[in-house]
């Protein structure tokens, strides 16, 4: 995440469109947690089951949401993927971390909803963000719902942290309008820290993107005691500068929402005692993409 890195996303399957997350393979007393998919199957759907995920028929989908003005521009169909390869310290929806917590949705419900909300979109200017988790975990799937939203001439976004950007292909890209790019650290070992993996994916990725001519978003959590030393924001900031399709930066302050859902699933938090940040460095964070000319909010 993404877009989740602070915000709480709804409770497990979905919020408003409850019918797009029921089970669609296998009933539920038929269910099991099975492999790397994490999907709910039956022995006799298995084969079936993994061959649509392959294809991006099938995915492992957290929740939805229908949003104005976060995750992309007008009001927008928000689909957490569920799955991430990243452990951030602050991740306010550790429920998003595993695939198997999410559910087997087919990608032609999603799109069969999309359809519906086609003069929303069209009104508001909004469209389909795809988030997490990490929505690259998935990639047939994303792929799949991006070539379909484009096929009903719908916007999209893809919200992730760019770790798994070699797995977007250049023919999954041709389909993205907007990347919303969590870079959650400048210094290696600060984003080592922060995520517990390699920075340098995250990098590449966004290189490529302004390379391609896509529009990014920039999306920097700023939490006191982590990711607020002047040389950490300084080396995101001087990066960001570097990428000439970024229109827009978005600091956005920790807070403690999200800790109780660590608690609940038994793993250990260890912000519990970090504050929020103070307006004054909040602003000073803001001032430093601002002094390289970058559009900051
Ligand atoms: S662990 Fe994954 S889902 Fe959570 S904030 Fe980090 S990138 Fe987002």
């Amino acid at each position: 995440m993404s877009s989740t890195d602070l915000r709480t996303v709804p409770a497990q399957v979905g919020a408003p469109i409850v019918e797009l997350a029921s089970p669609l393979v296998g009933g539920a007393a038929a269910r099991t947690h099975a492999g790397t998919a994490g999907l709910s199957l039956t022995e006799a759907d298995r084969s079936e089951t993994f061959t649509m995920v392959r294809a991006g028929d099938l995915g492992s989908v957290h929740s939805w949401e229908l949003v104005t003005a976060v995750d992309g521009p007008g009001t927008r169909l928000t689909t957490f993927l569920a799955g991430c390869p990243l452990r951030c310290l602050y991740c306010h929806n550790p429920d998003t971390m595993e695939m198997r917590r999410g559910d087997p949705v087919l990608a032609e419900e999603v799109l069969g909803r999309l359809s519906r909300y086609r003069a929303i979109f069209k009104a508001t200017g909004g469209g389909l963000t795809v988030s997490g988790g990490e929505p690259l975990m998935q990639p047939a799937f994303v792929r799949r719902l991006l070539r379909g939203a484009k096929e009903l001439g719908i916007h999209t976004a893809i919200d992730t942290s760019g770790f798994l950007g070699a797995s977007a292909s250049d023919e999954m890209l041709d389909d993205v309008d907007l990347v919303l790019l969590d870079v959650k650290s400048g210094l290696p070992e600060t984003y080592r820290r922060v995520t517990g993996r390699d920075l340098q994916p995250t990098l590449d990725f966004g290189a490529r993107l302004a390379e391609r001519g896509i529009e990014i978003w920039i999306r920097f959590v700023l939490v006191p005691g982590l990711t607020d030393e002047v040389a950490n924001v300084a080396a995101v900031a001087d990066y960001v500068a570097t990428l000439s399709t970024v229109t827009r930066v978005e600091v956005l302050p920790f807070h403690q929402m999200g800790r109780d859902k660590w608690a609940s699933l038994g793993m250990t938090y260890e912000l519990g005692d970090t504050p929020a940040p103070t307006p004054e460095l909040v602003e000073r964070v803001r001032g430093q993409f601002r002094e390289r000319g970058l559009q900051v909010y």
